[in-house]
């Protein structure tokens, strides 16, 4: 029998996860606290755009979208610096034809929501999801609903279902009410001391790109950074992330004047193409970053928490979405190796991605520094160096640690996390040759890291 199954959020996990379930038939709805992004013109969520890479393709183009997506996706194939000298410099994420996509996540959403429909995913929306209940049926089968309210807070409605997905992200309602559900229920949840705030930097008069178009733009300032994504209709989605607190920080710039003087002595080569500045500075939010890790998943083959829900992480890889996207490549190829035993999908799903998950948030709290600091550091750059020629060189002894997680998604985070912490020991060996500035392509280093890789 195909179950009936009940997804919360429809989010870009949760619509994505409702279209792997129902191509193989399942009976499934998503409820969502939202209205309709498709009809109503608002905020998306929490961020305008995204960065998708190769394990978010790989699942996008399983359900078949990816086409689709392509059209609506803009490839940045590196960094461009904007130092605080006001120099600037280049570098590529990888290999040539190697790159990242910049994607609207509303957009991105729309057209999971309209694949969903058409595969015959039924959505409310404006249903907050309460709490999931049983009851003991008179032939002693367990009955399980999943329980909304519905628009105006003014019905309780219990829905039937076999396998409830709790998908509705980093302050998840499912994965609280879950923890007051379950004993030993470990849950952890850690915010940074720097919040987030998006500005832009609108399209020039013909609609043209100010900034070179084909690259995440990253104005690295030590302790804070300004990021900036291209947008389809020519303008950036820029995003400062800054201290809360401290000689520096979203506290003490609390006037226009005091915005437009900062950016324009630390910013100078963006400040003159945001127009709109302290105005957007004062009207958007400033946001908060969490990285919540949480244990159990899942409950016997009934339950599970899927994309920010099971594991919120920061944005500083750009693998939130990526890692929910292949939580739910990886559950599908679950289903078929367990003949859709749920007990044992579940069990593995969770054993699986759970090591891989706590990688990725340790991985992308390690990318904030690398971002904000040291991608202006010239040391840190030799470094870079080395092991790209090295990589070049050996290609199947070194793949460089963002390589192996923005464009290997056979390998699994946690291995690349491993990975990452041996190549960093030997560079950090490397590095400590004497004169290594001048010998960096001397065939002695090379040698040497042979030798140190065994
Ligand atoms: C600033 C920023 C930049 C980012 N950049 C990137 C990037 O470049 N690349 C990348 O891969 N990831 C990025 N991420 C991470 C990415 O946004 C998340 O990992 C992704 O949105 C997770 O998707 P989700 O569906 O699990 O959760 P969400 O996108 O949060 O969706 C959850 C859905 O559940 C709904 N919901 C919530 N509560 C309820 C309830 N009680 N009942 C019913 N529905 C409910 C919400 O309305 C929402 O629609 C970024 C995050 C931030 C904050």
């Amino acid at each position: 029998m195909k179950k009936n199954t009940i997804v919360v959020g429809a989010g870009l996990v949760g619509s994505l996860l409702s279209i792997y379930l129902s191509k193989r038939g399942y009976n499934v709805k998503i409820f969502e606290r939202r209205p309709d992004i498709r009809k109503e013109q608002m905020n998306a969520g929490r961020s305008i755009n995204l960065a998708l890479s190769d394990r978010g393709i790989k699942a996008l183009e399983e359900v078949g979208i990816m086409d689709d997506i392509k059209k609506i996706s803009i490839p940045m194939h590196g960094r461009f610096l904007h130092n605080a000298d006001g120099s600037t410099a280049y570098q590529p994420y990888g290999q040539e034809g190697q790159y990242i996509n910049s994607v609207s996540r509303g957009e991105l959403n729309k057209k999971l929501m309209d694949l969903a429909e058409q595969n015959g995913v039924e959505i409310f929306f404006e249903h907050s999801f309460l709490a999931t209940e049983s009851t003991l049926m008179l032939d002693n089968r367990r009955m399980e609903y999943a329980v909304f309210s519905n628009k105006n807070n003014t019905r309780k409605i219990p829905y039937e279902t076999d396998i409830t997905f709790g998908a509705d992200g980093a302050f998840s309602k499912a994965r609280l009410n879950y923890q007051l559900q379950h004993d030993r229920f470990q849950y952890q949840q850690y915010y940074i001391d720097f919040g987030y705030k998006e500005l832009t930097i609108p399209a020039g008069k013909n609609g043209e790109f100010l900034l070179e178009k084909n690259a995440l733009h990253i104005w690295p300032r030590g302790n804070y950074m300004l990021i900036a994504l291209p947008n389809m209709d020519g303008s950036f989605t820029c995003t400062l992330f800054f201290p809360f607190e401290g000689e520096i920080s979203f506290e003490t710039l609390d006037t226009k004047e005091k915005v437009a003087t900062f950016f324009k002595e630390t910013f100078t080569d963006a400040f003159p193409l945001m127009p709109t500045l302290t105005e957007d500075f004062f009207h958007n939010p400033t946001s908060s970053l969490v990285t919540v890790k949480c244990f159990p998943w899942v409950r016997e083959d009934k339950f599970a928490l899927i994309g920010d829900a099971a594991h919120a992480i920061v944005p500083f890889f750009g693998q939130g979405m990526n890692c929910g996207f292949e939580d739910c490549r990886v559950l599908n190829e679950l289903i078929d190796k367990h003949s859709e035993d749920w007990n044992l999908i579940l069990e593995e799903y969770q054993t699986l991605r759970k090591p891989d998950a706590d990688a990725i948030a340790e991985l992308a709290l390690n990318n904030f520094v690398e971002m904000r600091d040291k991608v202006g550091d010239p040391r840190f750059l030799l470094q870079k160096k080395i092991e790209a020629a090295f990589s070049k060189k050996h290609p199947g002894k070194w793949t460089p640690a963002y390589s192996q997680v923005t464009f290997s998604p056979h390998i699994r985070y946690s291995e690349a996390l491993k990975n990452s912490i041996r190549q960093e020991a030997i560079m950090q060996q490397v590095m400590s040759i004497k004169d290594i500035e001048n010998k960096w392509d001397d065939v002695s280093v090379e040698e040497k890291m042979l030798q140190l890789l065994g």
